[in-house]
This record gives structure tokens, sequence and C-alpha cells, in this order.
């Protein structure tokens, strides 16, 4: 069974298409086809790449409408030299990443005209989003015809966190309106978490792992026997760790200051915490950890500032996550940062080591997932590389072999 993946962002849009034919055990597999389209570079134009078939291919096409751009894409499955299948239609279902399923899916959905219905109900929570995932879905219909698609919600797996984890402590009515901690990067916590159990030869049934996800965005979350209890992310994606270019939690006085002493817009206050801030923001350098650190090591005082922050505030909130456990058995570094960053991995552990948790002597980046713990450590600590793409496919064929059993 072939399976296509889309996660359609409001400036980039990835596909992978990956063959479930053997099954979807293990470690993931390499996708038959992967491709990419980049609208932020050229005015008027995007930027589309895509692999397959052990060729590679790089276009910039004079195209604005995003569906035709989503078509173009599909089209190099069927023809070029990244050719793998020999009609779309042996594609037998489409995953999307969908952003925000508020408090309406716990789990994957097929998608039909309900499902759209909530998915655009949901806009106001998550305005860059939703309305490309629904895009995508489109697109998808447009290029494909009737073909199932499924929806995979990054929100879904911290809907099973207590209610004091979700609620803010604002007025009741803040719990009638849904403004509550939904939580993000979910496909990317559960999916790392699975793998860190196997890695580790347990049953994720019994164990207390905090997993980081560490990337443009950043979050954390503690997962109790499979189930998330907490993560740090909130209502929106901005809420939690400092990240690349998002504040992270910040004192919400410092918002109400800035209206009332510099006349700051909802739109401005907007840009500032989300695009004006955190690694860049507070550096004036960049959102990027590696030209950050470089320049700390040069000497750059605001640049060493920045890091010493974000260190900070991911130990805070790693503890608070451990407290959310009553425990912990392993810690799961991934993402951009989480997967490549020897210096990260060494700084937020070693507040932990009067928990027993000991890292190996030398720690070294490496193409397979691994455990940096050293032998006599009372905890594990795990890189695993995230496939949240394989994760939708995987998810897609367990719903669909469900409907058909
Ligand atoms: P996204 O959240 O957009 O998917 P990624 O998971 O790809 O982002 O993470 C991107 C970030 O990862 C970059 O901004 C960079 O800061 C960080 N990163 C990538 N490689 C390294 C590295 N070797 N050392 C430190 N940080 C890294």
């Amino acid at each position: 069974m072939k399976i296509l993946v889309l996660n359609a962002g409001s400036s980039s849009h990835k596909s992978c298409l990956f063959d479930l034919s053997q099954g979807a055990e293990g470690a993931a597999p390499h996708p038959l086809w992967r491709a990419a389209l980049d609208w932020t570079h050229q005015q008027g134009k995007v930027e589309l790449s895509a692999s397959g078939a052990g060729e590679s291919i790089q276009q910039v096409l004079s195209i604005t409408d995003k569906a035709k751009g989503i078509e173009a894409m599909v089209k190099t499955l069927v023809e070029g030299p990244t050719q793998v299948l020999g009609e779309l239609a042996e594609i037998a279902a489409v995953g999307h990443r969908v952003v925000h399923g508020g408090r309406h899916y716990q789990q994957p959905v097929v998608i039909d005209d309900e499902v759209k219905a909530t998915i655009q109900s949901l806009i106001p929570l998550a305005p860059a989003h939703n309305p490309a995932n629904l895009q995508g879905i489109e697109a998808i219909a447009q290029s494909l015809g009737n073909i199932p698609q499924v929806a995979v919600f990054d929100t879904a797996f911290h809907s099973s966190m207590p209610e004091a984890a979700a609620t803010y402590p604002g007025p009741y009515a803040w719990v009638e309106q849904g403004i509550r901690r939904y939580g993000f990067h979910g496909i990317s916590h559960q999916y790392v978490a699975q793998r860190a159990a196997d890695l580790m030869g347990e049953d994720i049934a019994s164990l207390k792992l905090l997993t980081c996800h560490l990337g443009n965005g950043c979050s954390l979350a503690a997962v109790t026997n499979g189930v998330c209890v907490d993560t740090t992310m909130g209502f929106t994606p901005l809420d939690g760790l400092m990240m690349g270019s998002r504040s992270g939690s910040v004192d919400p006085g410092i918002l109400i200051y800035l209206m009332r002493q510099e006349g700051y817009s909802a739109d401005q206050l907007d840009t500032l915490l989300n695009k004006e801030s955190g690694l860049k923001g507070l550096s004036g350098i960049s959102n990027d950890m590696r030209v950050v650190v470089e320049a700390m090591e040069q000497g750059n005082a605001p640049a060493k500032l920045a890091i010493e922050v974000f260190i900070h505030r991911l130990r805070r909130e790693m503890g608070a996550m451990i407290a959310s456990l009553s425990g912990l058995d392993g810690v799961v570094f991934t993402a951009g940062m989480g997967e490549n960053s020897p210096l990260l991995w060494r700084q937020a552990c070693a507040p932990f080591e009067f928990l027993g948790l000991r890292l190996k002597a030398e720690l070294n980046r490496a193409k397979d997932d691994q455990d940096i713990a050293a032998m006599d450590s009372a905890v594990r600590v795990l890189v695993v590389h995230t496939q949240e793409e394989w994760a939708i496919a995987h998810s897609c064929l367990s719903l669909l072999e469900s409907k058909h059993a």
C-alpha cells in the first residue's frame, strides 16, 4: 500500500511517498519519493525540489497559486527523472498533518465535509496553519480525485492531559470558551516516545519519558505509560520554552505594559513575540542556534546571554515536566537542535545529575538514533530523529486497516 503524506504550511509544502506493503513496524523506512515547495524566496515564483528513483530535481516555477504548486509537485511522482509510480491511482491514501484539531479530535480521522468544516471552524485558533492545511486537502482532491484523505492532528496526542494541566487559571469563562492548553508537535512527541521505548527494549506502558522537541519551534512533553500528561506549548505554539524567534512564556503584564505605554497593536505584538524574540531577538543575530553559538564563542555578549537564557528556560521547564511525571526513566531529544547539538545535551542534562542521570564522557552527533547516557546512568537519554511524515503514514495505515477490519 502506497501512502502519500502532505505537510502543508503557509510558506512551504513538504511531501513524502511511503510504501507500507511490509507493514509499519520497526524503524522508519526511507520514503520512495520526497518533495518540497518553498514559496519564500522569489516573488511570483515557487522553488520545487523532488527526489525519487535515485534522482533529484530542483526547479523554479512561475506559479503563485498554492494548489497549482501542489499539482506540479505531485506530477513529479509520475513524470520526469524522479518518477516512482506508473500512475497516481497507485496511491491508496493521503495523510495530512493538520495543526489544530481543538477539542474535537483525539485521533486521526478520515476527512469528509464535516471534518473540513471543523478544521475551518478552528482557524481562529491556528490562523497561520489550519487554512494552509485545508488548502492542501482541497489541492489533493483536485489532483488525485476521490481518494481517502486522513487528517493527523498535532494537538491530538496532548488531548489526554489532565484538566489541571490543560486549564489556564483565568476566569471560568475561558474553560467554556475553549481557552486552554492544547499543545503542539504531538505527532513528533508521540513518535519519539514510542521509538525511545523500542530502543530501550521496554514497553512504553511502563515508562515515564520526557520528550524534548527542539527545532525552530521548541516544546517538551511529559509522557507517562504512552500518554501525554503535560506539555509546554499551550493555547498557541507561543507558550513555554524560548525558541528560534518566539519568546515562549513571558509575563503577560509585559504585553499590557507595551500596549499602554507604547501603543502596541495586537498585530505588532504578534510579530514581536513570534518573529522578533527568542534566540533571534535576544542575540540580534539569528534564529539559528549554530550561528548564535558561533557568535558566543567569538565573544559576542548578547549571543552569550541568548544561549544562557535558552538553556536556563529549557532546564526549568524540564524540571516542571519531571514534576508532572513524578519520576523519570528516559529523556528524549529530537528535531534540529535536539538531534544535533552535544553542547545542548550536556547543558540541558547537567542539573539532573542528582537523579542519577549521567551522560557518556564523549558525545557525538550520529546519523542513527542513539543512547547518549553513561552505562551506569539511572535515566536513559536518547537522541531520536523525528519522523513526522512516517508517523502520519503509519497513522493513516492503522486507521484505514481498522475501518476495513
Ligand atoms: P523546524 O522546527 O522548522 O522543523 P528543525 O527541526 O529543522 O526546524 O530545526 C531547525 C533548527 O535546528 C535550526 O534553526 C538550528 O538552530 C538547529 N540546528 C540544526 N543543526 C544544528 C546543529 N548542528 N547544532 C545546533 N543546532 C542545530
